[in-house]
């Protein structure tokens, strides 16, 4: 794990792949997106490949995760899978809140910052996906839906808790839909996040990463990387496509050269 890349780019795997196909994808990822200076890639894929993940990964930058944790630590819990078990598979991050999982299985924001804080108690560092629906964009209510969600971890834990993690801004309107959000709407919502924490802790927003996702491709990526606040993407689709994932990260690759 690299401790100065300014730029990260997470792949969500979301829940595709086997063993041949993600060894391809693996290995072509390896070759373009292991050493890159200023951007630090993640993989984060299906539990059952972790433990592929850490065996070829192991020896290069790119970092690995999940895409959920349990809130709880251990216990009778059928079906789940504790932040310690990322840890031992060599997981350094995890998504937290996606909205495919939080509209698919009611989720509560309650129970999304308890994830959040779990993984940070064992060291994991969450990606919390925030974002408003297409409705509630028509309706002017973006700023006040992410807002109700980040609220929930800042009352129960403290907006400290923003130091070393990552927020991931999804519009869900924009999720898989190929209609990613104009620069002007990620600007406007990355600032509101950025000044949200900041206004309650300086120190931990200015260590928080602020990622875009939603429709990123090779011919937006650049125009979303530039965006003020923003510290990189979250991509699901392209991540799939090694030629075109790898455009993604050089994309943020050139922003954060260019930024230093
Ligand atoms: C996602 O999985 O969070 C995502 C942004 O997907 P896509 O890039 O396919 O819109």
């Amino acid at each position: 794990m690299k401790k100065t890349a300014q730029k990260m780019v997470v792949a969500n795997w979301k829940m595709h792949g086997n063993l041949k196909q993600n060894q391809t994808l693996l290995e072509a990822y390896i070759r373009t997106l292991d050493n890159l200076p200023h951007t630090q890639v993640v993989v984060c894929a299906p539990y059952p490949y972790l433990a592929q993940l850490q065996s070829l990964l192991a020896d290069t930058d790119i970092a690995w995760g999940a895409q959920n944790i349990a809130k709880m630590e251990r216990g009778a819990y059928t079906g789940e899978v504790s932040a310690e078990m990322l840890r031992d598979f060599g997981s350094t991050h995890v998504i937290i809140g996606h909205s495919e999982r939080s509209t698919a299985y009611c989720e509560s924001d309650e129970n999304i910052a308890q994830k959040f804080m779990v993984a940070k108690k064992h060291g994991l560092t969450p990606i919390l996906c925030v974002g408003e629906t297409l409705i509630e964009r028509e309706a002017g209510m973006q700023e006040n839906v992410v807002a109700k969600q980040l609220d929930t971890i800042i009352r129960m834990y403290g907006a400290q808790v923003f130091a070393d993690a990552v927020i991931s801004y999804e519009p869900i309107w924009a999720i898989g839909t190929g209609l990613a959000a104009t620069p002007a709407q990620a600007t406007e919502m990355h600032k509101f996040i950025h000044d949200k924490i900041a206004v309650l802790d300086e120190a931990a927003a200015k260590r928080l990463k602020i990622l875009y996702g939603g429709s990123v491709n090779p011919q937006n990526a650049l125009q979303l990387m530039v965006v003020k606040n923003c510290d990189g993407g979250l991509i699901g689709r392209c991540s799939l496509n090694a030629q075109e994932f790898e455009q993604i990260c050089m994309a943020a690759e050139r922003v954060s050269q260019s930024d230093e």
